[in-house]
């Protein structure tokens, strides 16, 4: 017999077999000899009180033995003789539609502009240490794409349990830890990802797909409003019936092509701000209420957000023990985000801390849908002229900041190419630094300790999601003028992160198949 319970114990009974056990029987009531396994299918930690809890569903196998029956990945045909798609970058949207469009019989042509995982980590690098910013391999472009080397951060706002549950288990079929299909807040981290990627890459090779990296799509031919072809840099013509656009919030190239060959595209409102490091010890401190989280529990995250002076301001992509990352995709420009590794064992906790814009903020770049794009370069190109024309990045301490003071002093961060002591003032526009220092005053009332000079604030954090939509029907997924085209993936305007890309993805595969005329739901 199996019985499904809700439990609360502490970190030390949860992450102890035997104690979990005796736990289970006690509330239970269920003889502890009956009790053969006991399977955890969702946790959470509840930190609301100084005795911190940690909320566990589980799954009691009474008097029954437990048969551990591994997640498999689904069976991927032998495609390469088939029709294919073209998908034009090698993001999670990207992945996931290519494994999609296998499942369902159709060849996957990637085109990815950066490179494969591993070569990508020697321009990271350079990135860090020498300042040299490839355009085309960076921590937004190449294999994996954006989230290749982020905390893989994998919970999502939407609502469907069912698709997310469908992207974790394929996860876990490409190498995750099963971990990730019980947590309430699962991640994986930067170390594990790249082996991932590469995973999923050699599955959608070995079943006849085609992914070829530094490849950048440069034009897209469109013929009477449908789509023919693209151009790559290197001059290439491939021609196509069907193509997945998921080129990421970062491919302004692509914003420019779309806008320039009268494709219809929109502004969209995203956020800016700075990302915030405080040590990781402090935000333990605040969120657990102790001085110490000692061994059970682990780095704490948070999430906050305030209306200021009518604007949301909150918390974005928290990286507890985590690193911030240059993410510029061109030189002469500066722009932060955060990664960790899988255990989040570094000493500092980063967040972006952003405001939510809107187009009417844009105007001053003219009433194209691309200002919006050209508002968020600007403040990322005024970074880099104001800490030293370098990967170096403007920084201030939090207090000193809402105090106009430029830092006398700024301690090691996290962030390694460096920092440059700067009033952040000069980096926003006024109306952004009235509701970051006052939001910042107001963050501190919320959670004690957060408002302090410990706390150094780095600009600008300015990547949070596309700054244009790339409008599609909402049942067929393709573009509202051009035929074949399917805008995917968080550069769309459809995702806003690894799980509802990949998400994302997997529809738009779906959707495009279906029009082909042989889909069969599977
Ligand atoms: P992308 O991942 O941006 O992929 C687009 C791909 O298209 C890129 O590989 C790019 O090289 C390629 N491309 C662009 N232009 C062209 C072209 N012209 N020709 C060919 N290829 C092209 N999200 C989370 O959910 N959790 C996290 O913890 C998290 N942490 C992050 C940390 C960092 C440092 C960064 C940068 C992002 C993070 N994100 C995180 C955001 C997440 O990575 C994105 O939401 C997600 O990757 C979007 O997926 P996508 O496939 O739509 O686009």
């Amino acid at each position: 017999m199996q019985r499904e319970l809700t439990l609360q114990v502490s970190p030390e009974i949860a992450a102890n077999s035997e104690a979990l056990h005796i736990a289970t029987a006690q509330h239970s009531g269920i003889p502890l000899s009956e009790i053969k396994h006991i399977e955890i299918l969702r946790r959470s930690i509840d930190s609301r009180q100084r005795n911190i809890k940690i909320n566990l569903k589980v799954l009691v196998f009474v008097n029954e033995d437990f048969e551990d029956i591994p997640i498999s990945l689904p069976s991927y045909p032998e495609v390469s003789q088939q029709e294919s798609i073209l998908i034009v970058g090698a993001g999670p949207a990207g992945l996931f539609a290519a494994l999609r469009c296998i499942e369902l019989g159709k060849k996957p042509i990637v085109l990815e502009r950066g490179k494969d995982v591993k070569a990508r980590r020697r321009d990271l690098k350079a990135l860090n240490l020498q300042h040299i910013v490839n355009e085309d391999s960076n921590y937004c472009f190449g294999e994996g794409g954006a989230g290749t080397y982020s905390d893989g951060k994998l919970y999502t706002r939407s609502k469907k349990r069912g698709d997310v549950m469908r992207i974790l288990k394929l996860l876990v079929g490409f190498g995750a830890t099963k971990e990730i299909l019980i947590d309430a807040h699962p991640h994986i981290g930067t170390n594990k990802l790249p082996k991932i990627i590469e995973d999923i890459r050699n599955q959608i090779i070995a079943s006849g797909g085609e992914i070829h990296f530094n490849t950048r799509v440069t034009d897209i031919l469109v013929k009477s409003n449908e789509i023919h072809g693209i151009q790559t840099a290197t001059g290439d013509l491939l021609h196509c019936r069907k193509l997945i656009l998921a080129t990421g919030h970062s491919a302004r190239d692509i914003f420019e092509l779309l806008y320039t060959k009268g494709i219809y595209i929109e502004a969209k409102p995203f956020a800016l701000g700075v990302r915030a490091e405080h040590p990781q010890s402090l935000i333990d401190k605040i969120q657990y209420k102790c001085d110490d989280r000692g061994d059970y529990l682990p780095p704490s995250a948070y999430s906050i957000v305030k209306q200021v002076h009518g604007r949301g301001m909150y918390s974005f992509c928290m990286c507890p023990g985590g690193i911030i990352a240059p993410c510029a995709t061109s030189p002469q420009e500066v722009v932060t985000n955060g990664w960790s590794p899988s255990k989040r064992d570094q000493s500092t906790a980063n967040s972006g801390i952003v405001v939510e814009l809107r187009p009417e903020d844009f105007k001053a770049f003219g009433d194209s849908p691309l200002a919006g794009m050209y508002f968020q370069k600007e403040i990322e190109q005024r970074a880099w002229l104001k800490a030293g024309k370098t990967q170096a990045v403007p920084a201030q301490r939090m207090v000193d900041f809402t105090q106009k003071k430029v830092s006398s002093t700024l301690p090691t961060t996290s962030y390694k190419p460096g920092v440059s002591s700067v009033e952040l003032g000069e980096v926003f526009p006024t109306f952004i630094t009235k509701i970051l220092r006052d939001g910042f005053v107001a963050f501190g009332n919320t959670m004690r300790g957060y408002f302090t000079n410990e706390a150094i604030l780095h600009a600008p954090e300015s990547r949070t999601s596309s700054p244009v939509r790339i409008p599609r029907d909402s049942f067929t997924l393709e573009h509202v003028q051009i035929k074949g085209l399917y805008p995917c993936g968080e550069g769309a305007g459809y995702a806003g992160g690894i799980i509802s890309a990949a998400i994302d993805g997997e529809k738009c595969a779906e959707r495009c198949v279906e029009s082909m005329g042989t889909f069969s739901s599977i």
